[in-house]
């Protein structure tokens, strides 16, 4: 009987442990798996914008890192090498310290074994959630008697790889601050090589680089030492650029599950368009289309995506119309269209990062009674 008697406050004091065990699961105690699904970005001020996109230059990014991808880069050429070497040259310079690993294989292909290097830049290794941006730095192989001219692939992809290099030059001192301001959660930048078919695309022939690094991260435990989980659980979200540098790209949406950050590109272009941060561009959205759903498309990215990789594909609908053709050249890419892109990019890495840039102090107006050598 006594017993009994205690029995409704037993049961109260269960369920009340249990409702609050719950709380503190779904407030603090979610698996870091799934962290990515509640991830919010922050929103950067427009002083903070200003600041942000103070140190992006499209002359500079044209230069040092645009011209040296314009090169015949096919899979194994002296053209790949180059590019490589350029791409851990420019990153292992930065005050932002990244490391960069190679993933070396060897593919059989329609010509043979070749060599390919995919190249991974790592900003903070030790962070578990990586937010990835990718591009393929491969060329297009045309047989150079075919026609005597050389395939720069500007827009595919030498500019979205420029982009990248310019994301990690452009922001370096907020991203060297953010490593230890938020050390759980970094930004890594791949440089796939072997997008391209090398002679039609095919199911082995094609996504060489994408295909065995997705394989690759599967079976690399990640945390080092976990049992459960690998790498591929360590990309909050996996953010491919191609086929960019051509006037007015409108990208529209594959992948219901990212659409909330494809929204955030298109709000981050309003709020640039409203700052007047972006030329040649007549209306407040012009590029970012999270409304218009566009039909799956084959890219480096599928790989990762057949492996459960949340995805956002930077790829306009339809293609430019250069396109696998020789025109598709450095004269032919739109100057206005890239450096508002390169905003747009660096003010979304900022904000998905939670990095805020630190905005100068408004220089205070000399005093002329303590400056007497300004007086008129
Ligand atoms: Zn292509």
């Amino acid at each position: 009987m006594a017993e009994r008697s205690h029995g409704p406050s037993i049961m109260r004091l269960f369920y009340s442990v249990a409702i609050w065990m719950t709380f503190i699961h779904c407030s603090n105690g979610i698996p870091w798996t799934q962290e990515k699904l509640h991830h919010r970005a922050i929103t950067l001020t427009q002083d903070e914008i200003r600041a942000a996109l103070s140190h992006t230059d499209l002359d500079q990014m044209w230069q040092r890192d645009l011209r040296p991808l314009l090169v015949t880069r096919y899979p194994g050429s002296a053209g790949s090498q180059a590019v490589q070497e350029h791409v851990k040259t420019t990153l292992g310079s930065l005050g932002a310290r990244w490391e960069v690993t190679e993933d070396k294989f060897m593919s059989e292909t329609p010509y043979g074994p070749l060599p390919f290097t995919n190249l991974i830049a790592t900003l903070n290794p030790s962070a578990k959630r990586r937010l990835v941006l990718a591009c393929h730095y491969d060329s297009k192989y045309y047989a150079p008697q075919w026609h005597g001219r050389e395939f720069q692939g500007a827009t595919d992809s030498a500019v979205p790889c420029a982009m990248l290099l310019e994301v990690a030059r452009a922001l370096d001192e907020e991203l060297k601050a953010q490593k230890s301001s938020n050390p759980n959660l970094t930004l890594q930048l791949i440089f796939f090589d072997g997008e391209e078919a090398l002679f039609q695309w095919t199911p082995t022939d094609s996504l060489y680089g994408s295909r065995h690094l997705a394989q690759k991260m599967e079976s690399t435990p990640h945390p080092a030492g976990a049992t459960d989980t690998n790498q591929l659980h360590g990309i909050d979200l996996f953010v491919l650029l191609d086929l960019l540098g051509a006037p007015s790209p409108h990208i529209g949406n594959q992948f219901p599950n990212t659409t909330p950050w494809l929204s955030r590109l298109q709000n981050i272009e309003k709020r640039l368009h409203s700052m007047n941060q972006l030329v040649d561009h007549p209306i407040s959205v012009e590029y970012f289309w999270p409304n218009r759903p566009v039909g799956h498309i084959q890219d480096d990215h599928v790989p990762f995506l057949n492996k459960g990789v949340r995805i956002l594909h930077l790829i306009p609908s339809p293609f430019p119309s250069v396109w696998h053709t020789f025109d598709d050249n450095e004269q032919n890419l739109d100057r206005a269209t890239i450096q508002n892109l390169n905003k747009i990019l660096q003010v979304f890495v900022l904000e998905y990062l939670n990095a805020r840039p630190a905005v100068p102090s408004t220089p205070s107006t000399p005093s002329v009674s303590s400056n007497p050598q300004n007086a008129p």
